[in-house]
């Protein structure tokens, strides 16, 4: 893990002076979008109390015994307690009240990260909340969710609550060519495609997916049948509905003669500019809308996952003569 994190600068400076001034609460709510952060910085906060340093400048130090612990997943007061399936079970927020109430074996304090906490069912809930109401002196849990909707009011008046928000195009650019030594142009293009998550950022770099770009295919079919085998992809990665989407964008930006540093895919430029006289305006914003009303679809209600892509294809093969 690299000792800059990237972006959340307020969060991290609030941590660290707690861990200064050693007030750090009992318990915390990082809530946020998948990907955004919450983990990485809740990672770093554990290094930070449990680093044993003194001497570091606010960041843990990464060499020490309690750093080197945390990374290698053995440290004796830390804990990360992941979904057992689909669910964080009984089972597990039992083991973590049990354990909680001993001393911190070898830090000052004892840390328990829970991810994705939204994934708690109530008899968990309820037990958690337990703790939270009589947290044990020297023991911070962090919880992270990426719904803090679902989470217990009564759980989240207990917590410290710290809200992560995806980051500015800019400050993910630069942080970006900053750490993955990569150039402005493709920082800047993985940037518009994370939608500013850093993790997707991260996953599209080391997918190596920016570079020479194609365009999809079902903006370039015209076959109706190729419907369904494009379907089948999008299944396979239903991510891709997102990139779909800035495409389509491309193609709006290249007919309304937009400046080229507007455009996410500026290797494939010549690509579109072919493409676009078979795309009026009015049908990319009809393609873009179809495709957000899919991922809607397959995202909120139970239909067949297939189904809506092949409908979802159909349309977008559809040109406005014969729609
Ligand atoms: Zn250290």
């Amino acid at each position: 893990m690299s000792n800059e994190i990237i972006g959340h600068k307020n969060i991290v400076s609030q941590l660290q002076n707690a861990v200064k001034s050693e007030r750090i609460a009992g318990a915390y709510l990082f809530s946020g979008i998948k990907g955004v952060g919450k983990e990485t910085v809740a990672m770093y906060f554990a290094e930070l109390i449990l680093c044993e340093d003194k001497n570091n400048s606010g960041s843990p130090c990464k060499s020490c015994r309690g750093c080197r612990k945390i990374e290698n997943g053995n440290h004796p007061d830390f804990r990360i307690i992941r979904p057992d399936g689909a669910q964080i079970k009984i089972d597990q927020i039992r083991e973590l009240q049990q354990k909680i109430h001993y001393p911190p074996l070898e830090g000052r304090r004892k840390i328990y990260i829970l991810v994705n906490t939204e994934c708690m069912n109530n008899y968990a809930a309820n037990s958690l909340l337990k703790t939270l109401e009589e947290p044990p002196s020297a023991s911070t849990i962090v919880l992270l969710t990426e719904n803090i909707e679902t989470i217990l009011p009564t759980i989240r008046s207990r917590c410290q609550v710290l809200p992560f928000y995806p980051l500015a195009q800019k400050e993910l650019t630069v942080a970006l060519m900053g750490q993955f030594n990569i150039d402005e142009h493709t920082a800047s293009s993985i940037t518009i495609l994370s939608g500013g998550v850093v993790g997707n950022a991260i996953s599209l770099i080391e997918q190596d997916s920016i570079g020479e770009e194609s365009v999809p295919k079902i903006l370039i079919e015209t076959e109706k049948l190729a419907a369904f085998r494009l379907a089948e992809e999008f299944e396979k990665d239903i991510e891709n509905l997102d990139k779909l989407i800035s495409w389509y964008r491309d193609l709006l930006f290249i007919q309304q003669d937009a400046p080229i540093e507007l455009l996410t895919h500026r290797t494939a430029i010549e690509q579109l500019q072919m493409l676009t006289p078979r795309y009026s305006r009015v049908r990319i914003q009809q393609s873009i809308k179809t495709v957000f009303k899919t991922k809607e679809l397959i995202k909120n209600t139970n239909v067949t996952k297939i189904l809506a892509l092949e409908v979802m294809c159909l349309q977008l093969l559809q040109d406005e003569n014969s729609s």
